[in-house]
């Protein structure tokens, strides 16, 4: 399925109905370009969680856990990174593998440790259609 949003507001909100369905062991693929909104969307998400503190990408850090809400949330947030060999070193196989819910931004740079059925979601923008307007794509979310 794909949606359009025209603020960070309504990207929020989509976040937060997948957040509010999410269930244990999934893992949520986030990928688009800068500034699309794969942050705020998960924002949106853990507040759907029952999360109620800040979120915010956790750069320098790669993961952020969040163990308030209904279901553990482990952000990663994979840009910077080098190797795969860093996901091993943080131990991402006991988040994936969990009873929590992985969202992963940038998750097209970690490709081989992904495990096969994850869900993907696609920000894209279309400068023809606004500034603040956004493609979402989720595919694979039973
Ligand atoms: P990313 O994590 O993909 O790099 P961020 O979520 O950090 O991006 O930033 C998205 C930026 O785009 C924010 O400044 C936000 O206010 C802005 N924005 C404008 N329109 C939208 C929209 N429809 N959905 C999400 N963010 C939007
Ligand atoms: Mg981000």
């Amino acid at each position: 399925m794909w949606m359009e949003t025209n603020s960070p507001e309504e990207t929020f909100a989509l976040g937060e109905q997948l957040g509010n369905e999410a269930e244990a062991g999934e893992i949520y693929c986030l990928n688009g370009d800068l500034g699309t909104g794969k942050t705020v969307f998960t924002q949106g998400f853990a507040r759907g969680l029952g999360i109620e503190g800040p979120v915010n990408s956790p750069t320098f850090t790669i993961l952020q856990q969040y163990e308030e809400g209904r279901l553990p949330l482990y952000h990663f947030d994979v840009y910077r990174i080098g190797d795969v060999e860093e996901m091993e070193e943080i131990g991402y196989e006991d988040c994936f593998y969990g009873d929590g819910v992985c969202l992963i931004e940038w998750s097209s740079l970690i490709e081989e440790i992904l495990p096969k059925h994850v869900i993907e979601i696609t920000i894209e923008k279309n400068m023809d259609k606004g500034f603040d307007y956004r493609k979402i794509t989720v595919e694979g979310k039973k």
